[in-house]
């Protein structure tokens, strides 16, 4: 695990503060399938808060609640993905994979957007990660570029 460095800390409180004031969803599922595995994504993410929920139950790739979310509930738990990705080193690949996912943007202000996106470039200039070989983090910021770039209410 490395330890954060203050640019770091600096872009993860500034993360927090843009989704201060998105709503814990009352539901978390994306739709109203009732197979056994969407109903154990709801029943985790129903029972975490963005606060509480850890790589314990966000950092299997394999069965991963975030793919079931619907954008109100990425939108809340945002925050607690870059979290993980900040400050462990086993999270950055989902945060990036979900963030590039198509339709995702759409669920984010650009101010949002762009305090992830300062989030993933600390990382970047703390040599946490190397852009230009992690096809998924340039994938993830060109998909924030986007959102920044399109008129708000009208995310990518
Ligand atoms: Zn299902």
């Amino acid at each position: 695990m490395s330890t954060p460095g203050p640019a770091i800390d600096d872009a993860r409180a500034a993360v927090d503060l843009a989704f201060a004031d998105v709503p814990r969803p009352v539901a978390f599922a994306r739709g109203t399938c009732g197979c056994s595995e969407c109903l154990e994504h709801e029943a985790t993410l129903a029972s975490h808060t963005r606060d509480t929920i850890g790589l314990a139950e966000l950092g299997n790739p394999g069965w991963d609640p975030i793919c079931f979310a619907s954008d109100m509930a990425f939108a809340y738990y945002l925050p607690a993905l870059v979290r993980l990705a900040l400050t462990t080193d086993a999270y950055l690949d989902q945060l990036c994979f979900h963030l590039g996912r198509s339709g995702r943007q759409a669920a984010i202000t650009r101010e949002q957007a762009a305090a992830v996106l300062a989030a993933l470039w600390a990382m970047v200039e703390a040599d946490r990660v190397d852009a230009c070989d992690a096809p998924g983090v340039e994938d993830a910021i060109a998909a924030l570029e986007a959102r920044l770039a399109a008129p708000e209410g009208e995310g990518a």
